[in-house]
């Protein structure tokens, strides 16, 4: 079976730009996970007229509207009265929640006010969504042809759990709903979208369910694997050949499953090899070393790092020598390399990382451009330095380059 949903978020801050809807992404992103297909999206503003006639206009199309928002005490607050004019019902006095609002009034050292009362009534005939997180319970409510409306707070930490517990399951039951959308990701580093396109065309073209798709960001690629299954493990089953496969193909590039960043991925392979790490950052600023504190668990394996901009720095603290750096200058493979080197012994890492670049505007040449950046790991027994030639502004520039950084440590680090 199936259920097609529309949502409604409701607010004049919504449409005013003064608030992001967060709130529609996050529902339909975990209705579609569990089955439950969404044929549209709106934003109201806290007008009864206007929520009731997009409720109404929703229901000639599918089986039921999902809101948020607009359930609170205040005169703003009118979905409860519109999804009530949208379904022709009255409403009525829920007493357990009455009971469940002057205990959490009480609990807080509160007094509850007459507004508060209001909260406690919902559509005649609705199920209670119980909010033990807030004083505003939600409600689905029905129309005389079993349509229904599921409408929820719009704070997200009261909204979310609610969804989760109460809307969705009762959505899959009352449906009988038993597929849900199991996803798989695995995330690469150092490879184009268009090398892994061309990787795997095949399996992508082949596979219905699982499906695969291929999501870009900033110097990193996730593959997403989705199997539309009726269990976790069934669709595990269908995942792993195909995870496999894509693994296989993308040998050398797959970093991490999942929920681990290529940072988490890089902390684990060096506890993994009994290494610590040192690093030494000219123009990404420290970055990479906040990349890698912020992963848990850090502190066992990075030692530290220094942000050596100026050539004094460079000189003084990790023993760069003067004629490297008016030799070469400050952004090339000899500096990058003296600089690896000086962090790791000064630090007493066994391995040391260097970037040093142009982050612009300003600074380039026709021989060492905006965006030229060198970077350098020493562990010890070998240097490996490679320069690349970033795009984009100074932000992007120090974006990109931290995340080459991770990808080219992480290359080192891995087996192979
Ligand atoms: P309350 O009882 O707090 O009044 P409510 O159900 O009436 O809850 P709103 O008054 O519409 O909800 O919104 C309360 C707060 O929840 C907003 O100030 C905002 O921080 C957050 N919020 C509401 N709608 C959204 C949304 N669509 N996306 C993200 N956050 C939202
Ligand atoms: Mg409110």
């Amino acid at each position: 079976m199936s259920v097609r949903v529309e949502l409604v978020a409701v607010g004049t801050e919504l449409l005013l730009g003064q608030l992001t809807d967060t709130n529609t992404v996050y529902v339909a992103q975990q209705l579609a996970a569990s089955g439950i297909d969404v044929l549209g999206t709106h934003a109201v503003g806290d007008n009864r007229a206007r929520i009731a006639a997009t409720i109404r206009a929703a229901l000639e199309r599918v089986d039921g509207v999902i809101t948020t928002g607009g359930l609170g005490p205040t005169v703003d607050d009118l979905t409860k009265e519109a999804v009530c004019d949208a379904l022709g019902l009255e409403t009525e006095l829920h007493e357990p929640s009455l009971r469940q609002m002057q205990e959490f009034f009480a609990a807080m050292g509160r007094e509850m006010r007459e507004n508060n009362r209001k909260q406690a009534e919902i559509p005649r005939g609705a199920r209670v969504l119980e909010n033990p997180r807030g004083t505003a319970p939600g409600f689905i409510a029905f129309d005389a042809a079993g349509k229904f409306v599921a409408s929820m707070p719009g704070v997200p930490r009261e909204m979310k759990p609610m969804l989760a517990e109460l809307v969705i399951p009762y959505l899959r039951e009352r449906f009988a709903i038993r597929e849900a959308i199991y996803t798989r990701f695995l995330h690469t580093i150092n490879i184009g979208e268009s090398e892994i396109d061309h990787r795997i065309d095949d399996l992508f073209r082949a596979s219905e369910n699982p499906k695969i798709a291929v999501l870009a960001h900033e110097g990193q690629c996730d593959v997403k694997i989705m199997a539309k299954a009726a269990s976790r493990e069934e669709a595990e089953a269908m995942i792993a050949p195909l995870e496999r496969e894509i693994a296989a193909r993308l040998d050398g590039f797959v970093y991490a499953r999942d929920d681990e960043s290529i940072a988490a991925a890089i902390v684990r392979l060096l506890g993994e090899r009994g290494k610590t790490l040192g690093t030494v950052e000219s123009c990404t600023g420290g970055r990479l070393a906040s990349a890698l504190t912020a992963v848990p668990g850090a502190s066992a394996v990075f030692m530290g790092g220094v942000v050596a901009y100026d050539n004094a720095v460079k000189i003084h603290e990790l023993g760069v020598a003067e004629g490297t750096l008016a030799e070469h200058g400050a952004v090339s493979e000899a500096t990058a390399r003296a600089m690896a080197r000086g962090v790791r012994e000064r630090l007493g890492v066994g391995v040391g990382i260097a970037t040093t670049g142009i982050a612009g505007p300003s600074g380039g040449s026709p021989e060492k451009p905006v965006g030229l950046v060198w970077f350098a790991i020493d562990d010890g027994e070998q240097v490996q330095a490679r320069s690349f030639q970033f795009r984009g502004d100074r932000d992007a520039v120090q974006r990109r380059a931290t995340v080459m950084a991770l990808g080219l440590l992480w290359r080192a680090l891995a087996p192979r």
